[in-house]
Order: C-alpha cells, then structure tokens, then sequence
C-alpha cells in the first residue's frame, strides 16, 4: 500500500465510529463537447438557478475550458475539474496533465479510468490506480469509473469484472486512499446509450462493491461515495438517487442542458 502524504482525511479511520453520513454529488461529465460561448450561458445558468442545499455539484470540464470555469465558478457552490491526469509527475509526457496543474486551476476533482479511455487508449487498471494515486497526491479527488461492457453483463462476468477493477485500486491506494476517492459505477453499455441501469441494477452493483470495501475497512466502506452513471435523465433520477448505496450521479449527455442537470441535483436532494 502507498500512503498519501501531506493529506489529510475528512474524517479518521480509526476514530471514525458512527456511520457517517454521504452527502450526493452530481458531478457532470461534459466530454468534448462546449465551445467558450456555450459553457458562459450554461455555467450562468448554473449558478444563477436555485439549486439544492445538502447536494454537492461539479462540472468536469476540457482541459483547455478551466481557466474560463475557474473564473465562473470562482465562490459558487459548483466544483469543478478535469476528466483525466497524468500517471506521471512532471516531464517529458507530450499531450499529459500533471495532477498539480490541474490543483493550479482550482480543480477539485479528477475522473480517472473513464471506459472511453480505458477503450479509446487502452487504458490498464493498474495505469488507472496510478492515476488516481497522483490525483491524491495533489490534493484532488479522483472520480475512479468502474463498470463491465454489455457482453461481459450478459455472460455474467458483471462482478468480476468490477472486482479486478476495484482490487487494482485498492492495491495501490490502499483503504485511506480510497477514504478520500469517488468511485463511480458506470456500466458501459448504459453510457450514452439512452438505456441506463435500472434502479435495482445499480443498487445491487453498489451494494456489493460496498461490501468488497468493508472487507477490507468497515468503516471506510460506510463513507465510501459510490456514484451511477450511464443515462442518467431528469426522468430516471428520483428512482435511481433514492437507493441506499447511490450516492450521486455521473452525468455526460444530460449535463449540457442547465435545467436537466439542476433536476437531477434536485432529485438528489429528495
Ligand atoms: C459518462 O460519460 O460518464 C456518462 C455517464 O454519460 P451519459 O450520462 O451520457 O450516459
């Protein structure tokens, strides 16, 4: 295991005795898409829409967008970050970004292994583990997707699929590496598909990996923010936020438009 130096956790592992409470987040995957123009009207519309106590809210951006969202989202409730980092500290990494650049923008957050990386440029499990452990290292939180693809769901392979994923992650974060990570579950074949996991798929996905967390740190496993993403609307949102080991949504398609994006944080609120 590698510690993570220099950072503290927002709650101790030891200490920790109560089961603490999760707070949602609805974080928004915008891919590549946006242009200067169309992130200023949504971003306002962000900000300038009520929007819900006791949810937290992130848009993780293109890289070369996150000076114009800092100045944005600059004192809002709305986080932000990237969709990707370096495996790498600093050097010669033509194209890379180093986690500490991405710290230099205000960046919270960091998805790592998203499965159109993980497919579009092979990215292994254990480069996704180091990902987030450079996340980490910087002071960011690292969004960790997981999920099988639709003929591994059909073969059954759903669970061992994740479990490989997820013992590569653990290896090298160890329990307080995960303490202070986001895993998002997000099966690949209800990503951008329009057909999202129903309820009870997601819940019993989450409520396993769950598990597989609490063999290794109980109380670890209760904090632990495990995220759905694949399709998620305003229509499917109150169903799928209201299950116990659901806590917030990954959200690419539906995070483009203000008021689907506002709805589904209002749906988590509920
Ligand atoms: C995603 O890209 O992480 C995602 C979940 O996309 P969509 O919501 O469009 O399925």
């Amino acid at each position: 295991m590698v510690r993570i130096q220099g950072i503290i956790p927002c709650w101790s592992i030891e200490q920790e005795v109560r089961k603490p409470m999760r707070r949602k987040l609805i974080a928004g995957n915008w891919k590549m898409h946006g242009s200067l123009m169309q992130n200023e009207s949504l971003l306002r519309a962000l900000i300038g829409a009520q929007s819900p106590d006791h949810v937290d809210m992130a848009v993780l951006v293109p890289a070369p967008y996150l000076d114009q969202v800092r100045q944005i989202l600059q004192g809002t409730n709305c986080a932000w970050g990237a969709q990707d980092v370096s495996d790498e500290v600093r050097g010669a990494f033509t194209g890379e970004m180093a986690a500490s650049m991405l710290g230099e923008f205000g960046c919270r957050y960091a998805i790592v292994g998203h499965s159109e990386r993980r497919q579009r440029h092979g990215e292994t499990d254990a480069l996704v583990a180091r990902k987030a452990q450079r996340a980490l290292e910087a002071g960011l939180t690292p969004i960790v997707c997981l999920g099988e693809s639709l003929e591994q769901r059909e073969r059954g392979e759903t669970k061992s699929v994740v479990r490989r994923q997820f013992g590569a992650i653990i290896e090298v974060l160890g329990a307080e590496g995960i303490s202070m990570s986001t895993l998002a579950y997000e099966p690949i074949w209800a990503i951008g598909t329009g057909r999202s996991a129903t309820a009870a798929q997601a819940q019993e996905v989450h409520g396993w990996l769950r598990q597989q967390m609490a063999e290794h740190a109980e109380t670890v496993a209760a904090g632990l923010r495990i995220l759905y993403g694949g399709s998620v609307k305003a229509s499917n949102a109150v169903e799928l936020m209201s299950q116990p080991d659901v806590d917030g949504a990954l959200v690419g398609g539906a995070s483009l438009v203000a008021e689907e994006f506002l709805a589904i944080a209002r749906a988590a609120a509920q």
